[in-house]
């Protein structure tokens, strides 16, 4: 699934939601696109894992398609912080806002509960 079209999804689901059963619904979407996400990610590790062996063992230089794929890597990484914090579920390493003490993720710079500098 793409992200784009994850977003969408989101943006439908928060439009017609409102009531419980919606932001269930919404909820479970979301987690939906997250397990597709974290499956296209075990992909690029395994992919990630194949150059950097055949880098090793055979000499041959795939620092470009390395750097392509640790950069997918990233953008997947952080479309899932944004889906997680949606559904309020943040990774164990996540800190808390000194505010008003939820748990949010690591590097965010405000608190997307309350608001305020994180
Ligand atoms: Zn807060």
């Amino acid at each position: 699934m793409d992200i784009n079209d994850i977003k969408a999804t989101i943006r439908d689901a928060a439009s017609t939601a409102g009531r419980k059963a919606g932001e269930i619904a919404n909820k479970t979407k979301i987690k939906f696109a997250l397990a597709n996400l974290q499956g296209d990610l075990d992909e690029l590790y395994e992919k990630l894992g194949r150059l950097y062996y055949e880098a090793v063992t055979q000499g041959i230089n795939n620092g470009t398609k390395e750097s392509a794929i640790i950069t997918k890597i990233d953008s997947i990484k952080d479309d899932m912080e944004i889906l997680k914090a949606e559904i309020g579920e943040f990774p164990r390493k996540g800190k808390i806002c000194r505010h008003c003490g939820k748990n949010i993720p690591k590097n965010s710079s405000f608190c997307p509960y309350c608001g305020k500098d994180a």
